[in-house]
């Protein structure tokens, strides 16, 4: 792909408003919108009922603006573009520079849209890397020299009396160990089955 297609062929303004023409009036995009930007502010048009009689103005000086400023549309609006060729086209351009024109700034408008809509891609879902209390740490140390004795002592085929009580008392301390190291991040029978879905008891 040359640098040509990935660079944007459109401006952005500082309110975020991608700039897709100037000629005949200026047009932009913004958030899956494409409308006019008035020639005395660079504003969009809205409706106003000022003395009663409704109008269009532009939006940040008030005045009376021509009924084009009150259009707006999608990019894959056909029907709008085809206004949009009209306008273009009573603009005294020759028939195949206005759809030249037309097609170039639909093209643009496409692009911005695509952008737009590349930058509301959520980022994809990763699972962090665990951050571990000190308390947790800490368990975590206990935990694993008395999961290594029971380990060896339960590998060993013969075992003496001593050996076979030692394991019943490495494994009490490991469920001590477990239950404390549950409780950090299980700490009461709400949050137990929150997680497990069995109703409270
Ligand atoms: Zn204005």
């Amino acid at each position: 792909m040359s640098t040509k297609a990935s660079t944007p062929s459109f401006t952005t303004d500082e309110h975020g408003q991608a700039i897709l023409t100037t000629v005949p009036i200026t047009l932009a995009y913004f958030e899956g919108r494409i409308y006019y930007l008035t020639n005395c502010c660079g504003a969009s048009g809205k409706g106003s009922i000022a003395d009663g009689i409704p109008s269009i103005v532009c939006r940040k000086c008030y005045r009376d603006v021509d009924d084009v400023f009150a259009d707006s549309w999608q990019v894959d609006d056909e029907a709008a573009w085809a206004r949009y060729y009209s306008l273009v086209r009573a603009d005294c351009i020759a028939d195949a520079q206005a759809r030249q024109h037309v097609a170039r700034v639909r093209r643009t408008a496409e692009q911005a849209a695509a952008l737009d809509a590349g930058r509301h891609v959520p980022a994809p879902l990763s699972a962090p890397a665990p951050v571990l209390t000190d308390a947790v740490k800490s368990l975590l140390i206990d935990w694993f020299p008395v999961r290594d004795r029971l380990y060896d002592l339960c590998s060993k085929d013969l075992l003496s009396d001593r050996e076979i009580a030692e394991i019943e008392e490495k494994r009490r301390e490991l469920v001590d160990i477990g239950d404390e190291l549950v409780a950090q991040f299980v700490p009461d029978a709400q949050a137990r089955f929150a997680i497990t879905g069995d109703l409270l008891p």
